[in-house]
């Protein structure tokens, strides 16, 4: 729908509301309340011509994205709310009427959010994700777990083909949900594309564009919003790369797989995950397996994540010699910031640095040692 018939739309249905709340009451008792409702409704259309834009994500880290690019009345609201996990998410109907209440929608299109994908084809939404970007980076999934055994167990459209080998239950029941439109993919991609700064580059400039058709008025305005904070990002970008530095080298674990992108471009050396599928916890074969490992000295730091139980990561970690960070993929914020600052989610640079220490905290304890 573009933006004229929907306001024209909007005022209709809005004058239609007041017309019969009065003639129900009973208080058109002349022309003169009729013209002063005529007359209001006018100044109600002309208000609503710089139209505020009701922009909706899926996840919290593409708000942060395109949330410096917005007025002040625009509305951005986010589905997954923090602390969810959007692995196993399901919509409900009110995030339905969310999504047809809004006048762009952005999502990463991936199994991430895989859940907004029929909502969305059958509200026939305006919409823009980050995997159908021109440019965009996709980094193939990395199996088995432990990454230096690349390829070992590749995924294929019938897994049950595998079933009776030596591999254990839980890798032929994984990542069903991590599976989109699998039918059509030969090669499964990570579908954690926020996590890299180009693709979060190329969502800004693309989402720029979009404001700037549908709101032509203030389209200088956001041109001029989008390049302060590309430089912003930019610099950020530059800031994690030094501080990154020192720690290239350090060999750790993550709960899950969801930090290749960043951990490409800037070089870090994550040796595996302990989950092979977001929903379901690790055998005690796996857990045996990568306990071996920590044992070894291999692996210098493990890494949990809030939005996954913790004891996932002690089965691994307890009683051995190895540190245990913390890593928040969706950056979650507390009670009191969204109190404070009536958001729920954090602009990009800050999440991306948060990542970054996040990273360096632990990576940088391990080696001091
Ligand atoms: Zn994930």
């Amino acid at each position: 729908m573009n933006i004229l018939s929907s306001l024209r739309h909007k005022v209709r249905k809005e004058f239609n509301s007041i017309l019969s709340r009065m003639l129900h009451s009973g208080k058109v008792r002349s022309l003169s309340t009729l013209l002063k409702a005529t007359i209001s409704l006018f100044a109600l259309f002309l208000s609503q011509q710089s139209y505020a834009l009701n922009i909706t994500v899926s996840i919290p880290p593409l708000a942060g994205m395109v949330a410096p690019l917005l007025s002040e009345d625009d509305q951005l609201e986010v589905v997954l709310k923090p602390g969810a996990s959007p692995h196993g998410f399901q919509l409900k109907p009110s995030h339905v009427r969310l999504l047809q209440n809004s006048d762009l929608v952005l999502w990463v299109a991936s199994p991430v959010d895989s859940w907004m994908q029929k909502p969305l084809a059958n509200l026939g939404a305006t919409e823009l994700n980050l995997k159908g970007l021109v440019d965009i980076e996709e980094l193939p999934v990395r199996q088995g777990g432990l990454w230096e055994k690349k390829n070992q167990h590749i995924a294929t459209l019938s897994e049950t083909e595998h079933k009776g080998t030596s591999v254990d239950s839980e890798e032929h029941s994984h990542n069903h949900e991590h599976e989109f439109s699998e039918a059509s993919q030969s090669q499964r991609m990570d579908g954690h594309l926020w996590m890299s700064f180009k693709n979060s580059r190329l969502l800004i400039e693309a989402v720029s564009k979009k404001l700037q058709m549908l709101k032509p008025n203030d389209a200088e305005n956001i041109r001029q919003r989008t390049q302060a904070w590309l430089t912003k990002l930019d610099k950020t970008n530059q800031q994690i790369k030094q501080q990154l530095l020192q720690v290239q080298k350090v060999p750790y674990m993550v709960l899950h797989d969801a930090f290749q992108y960043f951990e490409h471009q800037y070089s870090l050396n994550g040796i595996g995950s302990i989950q092979l599928n977001p929903s379901v916890s690790p055998s005690l074969k796996r857990v045996a397996e990568l306990r071996a490992k920590v044992k070894a000295g291999q692996v210098s730091c493990v890494f949990r994540e809030p939005q996954f139980p913790e004891k996932r990561v002690l089965a691994v970690t307890k009683g051995l010699n190895v540190k245990v960070g913390s890593l928040d993929p969706m950056g979650v914020v507390s009670k009191k910031f969204q109190k404070e600052t009536g958001r729920e989610f954090l602009n990009y640079d800050v999440f991306i640095l948060q990542l970054s220490n996040q990273f360096n905290d632990c990576l940088s304890k391990a080696n001091n040692q």
